[in-house]
């Protein structure tokens, strides 16, 4: 079997019946480059930036983290969607010093903190700006639950552009601007989030979570954890037809687009994009031109 899929690395992605499905690789440290492209993928639909921020004592600086955005746009030129921090949660970084909290995962997370951590943010947005001029980067902003946490983030990614401009850097035709769909407030009101954004990626893994009340990492509500819910489904369905009611693409990066189970439902759902970890892609891929959609 491993030789069968071994020969589908220079394949298309394209179904039975002719359709190209845009197939992406999730990464989320510098080693994971080599081995998607190992894979045959072309474009990173969700680049998780929390390990430049691990594992240390202090901040990056912007000029580290440009290097490593560079590194990432310059191996795959179709796209690269990277997310912005999303520390909180499981993850704790201490040189932050962040207040211990009951309920992590319901706490200061992800654009939680990055909107209280406002320097720290901006950084990292200059930095991604920076590397725009090496490929085709797109913005992607974690855990929004409110158009009001949207609009800051938007507003910090444009005051960190007029900085850049003022200061004579060159950047690139107009970075894309997405947001994960991750909570089930975004995703119950997508019709309004689609008019702010070019793109949502749909996080399966915490819309899951926050949608059932059962923690992902606790083996003893795992059962609780089903993709094909109804109120998942109904969910995930309200989110892609508001994307496209809205003109705007609609992906996913959760876990839920790397398992082949699932790839004729969510191609039928009207996904214009799957972004999966790289073990992933290639059975993902032989799934895609066996569907006839
Ligand atoms: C998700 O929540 O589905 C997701 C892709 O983000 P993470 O797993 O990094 O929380
Ligand atoms: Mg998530």
């Amino acid at each position: 079997e491993q030789r069968d899929l071994q020969g589908l690395v220079n394949e298309k992605a394209v179904t039975a019946n002719g359709i190209p499905v845009r197939l992406a690789a999730n990464i989320g440290k510098l080693s994971d480059i080599i081995e998607a492209q190992k894979v045959g993928v072309k474009e990173i639909g969700l680049f998780r930036t929390e390990f430049l921020y691990m594992d240390r004592n202090s901040l990056p600086t912007e000029e580290e983290q440009y290097q490593s955005y560079k590194q990432v746009v310059e191996a795959f030129p179709h796209r690269v969607i990277i997310r912005t921090l999303d520390i909180g949660g499981d993850k704790e970084l201490p040189y932050l010093k962040l207040a211990k909290e009951l309920n992590p995962f319901l706490g200061k997370r992800a654009i939680r903190l990055a909107l209280t951590e406002k320097g720290l943010f901006k950084t990292q947005l200059r930095a991604i700006l920076r590397a725009s001029r090496h490929g085709n980067i797109g913005i992607m902003f974690p855990m929004i639950a409110t158009l009001e946490e949207l609009q800051a983030a938007k507003e910090l990614l444009a005051a960190a552009k007029a900085e850049l401009v003022a200061e004579g850097v060159e950047l690139a035709n107009p970075v894309e601007v997405g947001m994960m769909m991750e909570t089930p407030a975004a995703a119950l009101a997508a019709d309004i989030f689609a008019k702010e954004v070019d793109f949502f990626s749909i996080g399966t893994n915490d819309l899951i979570q926050y949608t059932m009340a059962a923690d992902r990492m606790n083996e003893q509500v795992a059962y609780l954890y089903q993709p094909t819910h109804p109120a998942i489904c109904r969910l995930l369905e309200g989110i892609v037809q508001a994307g496209h009611n809205a003109g705007i693409w609609v992906g996913m990066c959760g876990e839920m687009a790397g398992n082949p189970e699932y790839t004729e439902h969510l191609l039928k759902m009207g996904l214009d994009e799957l972004s999966m970890t790289r073990g992933a892609v290639l059975r993902v891929k032989q799934k895609i031109r066996q569907i006839s959609l």
